[in-house]
């Protein structure tokens, strides 16, 4: 069987593995491998500090991605022979004024009542553990199960085993037979014949030419890299997260002591880098571990976050020749492989989880995806 997967994100390049691992051959179609969402993120893994009021259905997709990770990691960084820059200590979810050590005590309350393992401490037992972080600092809570992974090192190790199935193009459209998807179509005019299509184009999924209409929003996030000077290494040990006036904000330090500082969260439509959004990491990531600004900027990133009105990944079948997989929003990086595992179930015919598998299904916003139904 033959597959041709959209998009060469993370999400397409773990499912294209997946399928490779068994027994089917891919074609990976897309023009620039690697750059979009998933080269902006920070790589946090991170099930607990994710948990936000109001969306159940998203805290067991997490917990369950979070409990594949050590063995996914270990399988793609042995496969590959690269380090992922994977990191299984702790975080820190700090707050900086009174209000912000209320919000963090009442999302400790529901975190804890989901049975995620954290404990709430005082600023100055925080500082013990990460003297970089600022007086203002004034409560924080332990994390143990939330970690970190350097995306790009992650991309570029699916990459190196998948090398010969790339194809460096843009898709164009679905090539349909009037019933049912039989391949793709590429930008320079060239078809690629398949059994099953698979598109995992991210934020851009709606632009390939005979894709139903999903309820998909691109999320803009301007994400700062710097590397920390000699005299102050390293700055902190553990991602350190912040809320600075009810705005979060988060550093991650990589093995190779790199940080990463994310991120803003906007629709404004601006898809270059944003002079406020970047402005605003700077001012809050002071209140929180002021020593950062001594730090050099190496890199500032700016990539769109595939949104779905619920925050759930859209996943499921257009028809009986393709099925999408988009929509990971803020979770790809730590959703990638489950959702991996998800599509791919879909990809063979099998039945997959039930459960998951409802909850994630584009058709969930009242209008059927399959094909002919909603353009
Ligand atoms: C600033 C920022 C920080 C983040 N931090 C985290 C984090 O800490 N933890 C976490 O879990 N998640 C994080 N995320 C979210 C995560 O990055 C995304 O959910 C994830 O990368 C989505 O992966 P994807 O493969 O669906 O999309 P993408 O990585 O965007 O990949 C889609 C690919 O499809 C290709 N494509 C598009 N159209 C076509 C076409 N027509 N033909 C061929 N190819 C096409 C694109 O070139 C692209 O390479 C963050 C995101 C951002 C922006």
């Amino acid at each position: 069987m033959h597959a041709v997967v959209i998009g060469a994100g993370i999400i397409g390049l773990a499912t294209a593995w997946r399928l490779k691992k068994d027994g089917w051959s891919v074609t990976i179609v897309d023009p620039t491998p690697g750059n979009g969402a998933s080269y902006a993120a920070a790589g946090m893994l991170a099930p607990a500090s994710e948990v936000v009021w109001g969306q159940s259905p998203l805290y067991s997709l997490m917990i369950a991605a979070a409990q594949l990770y050590p063995t996914f990691a270990e399988e793609l960084a042995t496969a590959s022979g690269h380090h992922l820059g994977y990191a299984q200590t702790e975080t820190l979810v700090c707050a900086s004024d009174a209000a912000d050590r209320q919000s963090l005590r009442e999302l400790c309350a529901l975190q804890t009542s989901l049975g995620l393992s954290l404990e709430l401490i005082a600023g100055t037992q925080a500082r013990a553990l990460e003297p970089a972080l600022g007086p203002g600092v004034t409560a924080a809570v332990r994390i143990e199960g939330d970690h970190s992974i350097d995306p790009r090192r992650m991309t570029d190790a699916l990459q190196a085993l998948l090398t010969e199935s790339i194809v460096r193009r843009r898709v164009a459209a679905l090539a349909s037979d009037g019933s049912r998807t039989r391949g793709v179509a590429l930008a320079n005019g060239q078809n690629i014949v398949a059994d099953q299509v698979v598109v995992c184009a991210g934020a851009d999924t709606g632009t390939i030419e005979g894709m139903p209409r999903l309820p998909l929003r691109s999320v803009w996030g301007d994400v700062v890299r710097l590397s920390v000077p000699r005299r102050l290494q390293p700055i902190v040990t553990r991602t350190i997260r912040g809320l600075v006036r009810g705005r979060p904000v988060y550093l991650v330090p990589r093995p190779d002591g790199t940080l990463v500082l994310g991120a803003s969260v906007r629709e404004d439509g601006v898809d270059g880098i944003s002079a406020g959004g970047v402005h605003q990491l700077l001012r809050d990531i002071e209140r929180v571990v002021p020593s950062v600004l001594e730090c050099e900027i190496t890199d500032v990133t700016a990539r769109a976050r595939p949104g779905s009105p619920d925050d759930l990944p859209l996943i499921g079948r257009i028809d009986e020749g393709c099925v999408v997989s988009t929509g990971y929003f803020r979770h790809g990086i730590l959703l990638a492989p489950l959702g991996a595992q998800l599509t791919a179930d879909l990809t063979r015919g099998e039945s997959g989880d039930a459960d998951m598998l409802t909850a994630v299904d584009p058709s969930r916003f009242a209008q059927d995806i399959r094909k002919g139904d909603s353009r």
